[in-house]
């Protein structure tokens, strides 16, 4: 069975859907941390993460796997490299890059095969996934987002302004709704749930409730 949760930055959408596949005793997969592998290494490179044909070819020659919910790129483990800034800005411009996502996407479909998933991202229940059982769109105020991202960044040692946050969150935002491949949109059958007033707790007895209804 798969589970699908998009969503825009800042909604919650990892933390709930790590905690529903334990719940569930599904898998989780967190497609953003592939964008952001892949953005990660063109800066490392010095290649231009919005030059098409250049970032693609970086792409093809990464190794990108999980393992014990830590994301190892070509074996190094990135997890806390790819939560940078300037990485999530760059994620955002190889996202929009029709090679770079056919790539991604075929990994995580065949990560997919013959489990039952959790999976979190922009275009799961759209483009990776439109069979999924269950499918859900988490959203909350722009303001709410940017603060639980301020929090994030602070318990990471990083003392960012929120007008900051709000600034480049606006910014990947329009890319991801605006972009022609993939755009962060709910798909047609996805519930759609503002988290803005919502505890995590409440979210995530909602969507397993959910599941569970579909798949006792
Ligand atoms: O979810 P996260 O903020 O880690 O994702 C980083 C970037 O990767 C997003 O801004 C988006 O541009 C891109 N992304 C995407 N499709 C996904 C997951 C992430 O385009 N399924």
């Amino acid at each position: 069975m798969i589970v699908t949760i998009d969503g825009p930055a800042g909604t919650g959408k990892s933390t709930v859907a790590r905690q529903l596949a334990d719940r569930l005793g599904f898998e989780f997969l967190n497609t953003g941390a592939m964008y952001r592998a892949v953005a990660l290494a063109c800066l490392r490179r010095g290649v231009d993460p919005a030059a098409d044909a250049a970032a693609d070819a970086v792409a093809a020659q990464l190794s990108i796997r999980f393992a014990h919910h830590r994301l190892l790129l070509n074996d190094e483990d990135v997890t806390e490299a790819i939560r940078q800034p300037e990485v999530s800005h760059a994620a955002s411009q190889v996202a929009a890059i029709p090679a770079v996502r056919a790539r991604l996407v075929e990994l995580q479909r065949g990560a997919a095969e013959g489990i039952d998933l959790v999976t979190e991202g922009r275009d799961q229940g759209t483009v990776v996934f439109p069979e999924a059982e269950c499918k859900f769109f988490l959203t909350a105020s722009p303001e709410e987002r940017a603060l639980r991202r301020q929090r994030e960044l602070a318990e990471q040692g990083q003392d960012i302004q929120l007008e900051e946050i709000l600034q480049q969150q606006t910014e990947r935002d329009d890319r991801d709704l605006n972009r022609t491949v993939a755009p962060l949109k709910p798909a047609i059958d996805a519930e759609i749930l503002d988290t803005s007033h919502m505890p995590l707790a409440e979210v995530l007895d909602h969507l397993e409730r959910r599941v569970r209804a579909v798949r006792p």
